[in-house]
């Protein structure tokens, strides 16, 4: 017999989501385990983000089906665990920009989009350029759209909180414990970590984030797909801009089919304003420093050799938009330039501290064109989350509830009569359909 019912791997927020689901529905929560590689959960993309509550105005119903509905749904779950765990949740709003008459024209669709998704007429408004400059006297535009239902949290804190309660559930954690290899000998997996330690489990969630190709491909699942990774760089603003605008302001991407998004204006859960992030190419999910990145050049530039990522990388128009990011990386001047766009008052010398920097990992098939919604891939005693980004932390928990959901119906844990999570995952799972 295994250890454990469910083994999941990676302690961000969308696996800690999932332990804290399967394990306040379970009725021996023991047999569950999070294994994370650090010494403590949600250190890299769940606390490395711009930490919005994204309204799901920006995403497709038909191609980002997942996303929307996860974000639709999101926004209440975050809003009602942050009053649980008295944590911040500021609904602070959102000002979405065009700068052109092809801006305007996409503002239309999110509008469309916005409301397929659930906003109610009293939350997300059209506005010409006067509008706007009523709203917000320091920006520059020639339309927009005002969403009042975007909110500012801290991810990382978020995430912290699940895991305290998952543990008092009765839920185990590894800590420092890095997955390294995965084996399965008559229906039962080994799993053995960097230190060692062997794992057992009948039951795999591969909840990795920027790793989980990397975990899927060593399972033989997802060959299929391969995968590109981008920095995303912040700097601070300085106190004296901290009046520029009372909301966040986006502009709207140009070229929303590549994950090359304008760096917005950000107003933090804290107060704090920055500028970010950009979407510089790197070679692995945890390259924020020069030095990890070159160490992570070799095998990276070997494996897209073999995959679609190699048609990703050699088309021009990648390559022109990935040399804009570069320059805005090296040059704090370019970076701050493409805000301007929409703030002019911002000046780049004011700019002195760079913000925490996060990786995200877009999916390419075979074709090289980039995956636009996320992938959950049900395999034979396992499941794979892959492409999980933006709005990954939004949809965290109602992503969580419709994984632990199927993995309770197929009968790989056993559910108790009495469930401890503030939701029931059937009934959230059944919101996602
Ligand atoms: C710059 C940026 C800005 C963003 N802004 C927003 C935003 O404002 N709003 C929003 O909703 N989303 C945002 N996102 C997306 C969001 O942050 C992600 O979708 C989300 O955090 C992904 O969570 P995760 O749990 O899948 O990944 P992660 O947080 O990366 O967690 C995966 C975990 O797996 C662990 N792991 C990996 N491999 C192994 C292994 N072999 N063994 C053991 N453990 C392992 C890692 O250490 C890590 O802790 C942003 C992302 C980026 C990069």
């Amino acid at each position: 017999m295994p250890d454990h019912s469910v083994a999941i791997i990676g302690g961000g927020v969308l696996g800690t989501s999932i332990a804290y689901f399967l394990s306040g529905h379970a009725r021996d929560p023991g047999s569950i385990v999070l294994i994370e590689q650090e010494q403590n959960i949600g250190q890299h993309t769940s606390s490395r983000n711009t930490g919005k509550v994204h309204a799901p105005f920006l995403y497709d119903p038909a191609a980002k089906k997942t996303f929307a509905k996860a974000a639709a749904l999101g926004y209440e779950m975050w809003l009602k665990y942050s009053e649980y765990k008295n944590l911040l949740f500021r609904r602070d709003g959102v000002l979405e920009v065009a700068l052109d008459d092809k801006g305007t024209a996409r503002l239309g669709k999110y509008m469309q989009w916005g409301e397929a998704n659930g906003l109610k007429r009293d939350e997300i408004k059209l506005l010409n350029s006067k509008e706007a400059n009523e709203l917000e006297p320091n920006v520059r535009c020639v339309s927009a759209l005002y969403c009042s239902k975007d909110a500012s949290v801290e991810y990382g804190a978020l995430t912290l909180g699940l895991m305290e309660d998952l543990r008092s559930f009765g839920c185990k954690l590894a800590l420092g414990q890095r997955v390294d290899r995965i084996s399965r000998k008559s229906g039962e997996y080994s799993i053995t970590t960097t230190g060692g330690t062997e794992i057992t489990a009948s039951y795999i969630i591969n909840a990795a984030g920027g790793n989980s190709m990397d975990v899927a491909h060593s399972m033989g699942i997802a060959k299929e797909y391969s995968d590109l990774h981008f920095r995303g760089e912040y700097w601070q603003a300085p106190p004296e801009y901290h009046d520029l605008t009372k909301l966040s302001i986006y502009s709207v991407p140009k070229h929303p089919e590549y994950p090359f998004l304008d760096p917005h204006w950000i107003v933090r859960a804290d107060g704090r304003r920055e500028v970010g992030p950009n979407a510089v190419p790197v070679f692995g999910p945890y390259a924020y420093t020069w030095r990890k990145n070159l160490a992570d050049m070799i095998p990276k530039l070997l494996e897209s050799s073999r995959t679609g990522a190699r048609r990703a990388v050699f088309d021009r128009q990648f390559l022109s938009l990935a040399s804009s990011e570069l320059k805005s990386s090296l040059s704090k001047r370019a970076m701050i330039a493409r805000a301007r766009e929409f703030l002019p008052a911002l000046r780049a010398s004011a700019f002195t501290k760079r913000g925490t920097s996060g990786v995200r990992s877009s999916v390419i098939d075979r074709m090289g064109k980039f995956v636009p919604d996320t992938i959950v891939m049900w395999a034979d005693s396992s499941v794979h989350v892959l492409n999980y980004n933006s709005p990954g932390a939004t949809g965290a928990l109602p992503m969580a509830a419709k994984i632990a959901s199927k993995v309770l119906d197929e009968g790989t844990v056993v559910a108790s009569d009495k469930p401890k999570s503030l939701w029931d995952a059937t009934s959230i799972a059944a919101d996602m359909q």
